[in-house]
């Protein structure tokens, strides 16, 4: 395992002043699968005050961003490198935060206050790899165990639970059994969890490559914290199309979009409202209406969880019109152009991806429509590309042209508008003479 040269230079730094520091956690464990750490994260026995004197001596920027957890940050080129020190974490009353922490100088009680084998390894340039609890042999079995009694460690911090599950999808390792019966029975302590701290894990483990079958194996524990999911499962759409319940769908059409926070989240809650449209016809089951109540679902789901505004109203929004149907027969050039300009073009794309995962989880009679999937994304693609006049601010003319024409406040949003469809209808030329002629004419006649 090789060190990229600042974490390097920060143990250099800090062994010259006589403490000892590690890389350690995540960044160990990615290096050991042959991955490329995202960030790399140092311990120390130095206290957080001595560690930012002895770094900022050498000229390195510090923030204090944790001092009394212990945790300090050296930044080099904009790349921040938090350094924890040694510590020992008291008794939890609250399942989630020790009620105090104790610097130690010792690096196995650090790393036996850490949550899973995996995550408790330490590494330094030279005296290489330091393992106590067996986590380079999970790595290689994967398997995520706890450090410790399992029971303990998720009674001391319910987020620990849901780290499980995150790691286990994003990984695609297995949960060991102990550690999996205790997850599943404590789950009720995840209510005592920051919901921000629900989310940020659950969009984590959603973007997961495993997500679906810890979706799937994990439901009570993922119902504990969505429980509007719960209505899902078991939900028998009494169609042909189907092969699934509600809940299975949901979860499959998780793994077909692409892993980004929105999709993963939009695929994941598109169906919450169909259980409330349900109805019964001539012996096929039907959920007019369902995009909307879902919607609705979706909004009280993102905003308990604290989801980012951008996060919250792309989700939204992707549910909402989740059922456009792009797949399921030609569509015609001027409706792409209006979906254009209504929804922009990175979340039609978006919404053909949902439309996809969505067709992906139905009955494989139904798969055939795939086969749009290609060319009504290049349609789309090239209609961005050609900059096709789908918004008023596209149009040839603007609103002083229209000025000059004696138009004023409602009407000239209203020509503006006119103009506008007959251009996305074809019927028009996006061209400043041919717009101005027809504004001219209709008000003549
Ligand atoms: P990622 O790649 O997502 O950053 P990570 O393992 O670095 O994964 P972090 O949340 O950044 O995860 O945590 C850093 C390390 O701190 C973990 O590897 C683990 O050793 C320890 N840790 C984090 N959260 C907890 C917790 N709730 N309980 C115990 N140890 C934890
Ligand atoms: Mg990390």
């Amino acid at each position: 395992m090789t060190l990229p040269p600042e974490p390097a230079r920060l143990i250099t730094l800090l062994e010259q002043a006589g403490f000892s520091a590690y890389v350690v956690g995540g960044c160990v464990r990615d290096s050991l699968l042959g991955k490329v750490p995202q960030d790399w994260d140092l311990c120390s026995s130095a206290t957080p005050e001595q560690a930012r004197d002895i770094l900022q001596a050498a000229g390195i920027t510090v923030h204090e961003t944790g001092l009394q957890h212990g945790t300090i940050t050296a930044v080099f080129d904009r790349q921040p490198y938090e350094i924890t020190s040694f510590r020992r974490d008291g008794a939890y009353t609250d399942h989630r935060r020790p009620d105090s922490v104790q610097f130690t100088q010792d690096l196995h009680e650090d790393l036996a206050r850490r949550d899973f084998t995996v995550n408790a390894m330490a590494f330094h340039p030279q005296r290489g790899l330091i393992d106590p609890f067996g986590g380079q042999a999970d790595l290689q079995a994967r398997v995520i165990r706890c450090v410790g009694e399992p029971a303990q460690r998720f009674a001391e911090d319910a987020l620990r639970i849901l780290r499980a599950l995150r790691f286990a999808a994003t990984l695609g390792f297995a949960i060991e059994e102990k550690t999996a019966q205790a997850a599943h029975d404590l789950r009720s302590n995840l209510l005592h969890i920051a919901h921000e701290r629900v989310q940020v894990e659950l969009t984590k483990l959603l973007c997961g490559s495993h997500a679906c079958e810890i979706l799937l194996a994990q439901r009570d524990i993922i119902f504990t914290v969505l429980p509007e999911l719960a209505l899902l499962n078991g939900f028998d759409q009494h169609t042909p199309w189907h092969c699934y319940d509600v809940y299975e769908h949901s979860c499959v059409a998780v793994q077909h979009v692409p892993p980004e926070p929105a999709l993963r989240w939009a695929a994941l809650l598109h169906d919450t409202g169909k259980p409330a449209c349900f109805f019964m016809r001539d012996g096929t089951g039907h959920a007019h209406g369902h995009p909307a109540v879902s919607a609705k679902i979706t909004l009280q789901i993102c905003e308990r969880l604290k989801f980012s505004r951008k996060l919250t109203q792309q989700v939204h929004a992707l549910v909402e019109h989740h059922e456009l149907r792009l797949l399921e027969d030609d569509v015609a050039p001027v409706r792409l152009r209006r979906l254009l300009g209504k929804h922009g073009g990175d979340t039609l794309l978006q919404l053909l991806e949902l439309n996809r995962a969505d067709v992906c989880a139905q009955h494989p009679d139904k798969f055939y429509r795939l086969a749009n999937y290609k060319p009504i994304k290049q349609a789309i693609e090239q209609l961005i590309a050609e900059q096709s006049c789908v918004t008023r601010a596209q149009l040839a003319v603007n609103g002083s042209d229209l000025m000059a024409l004696g138009l004023q406040d409602k009407q000239l949003g209203q020509a503006l508008d006119e103009l506008l469809q007959q251009v996305i209808d074809g019927a028009l030329p996006n061209e400043h003479g041919f717009l101005l002629a027809y504004i001219q004419q209709s008000r003549s006649g």
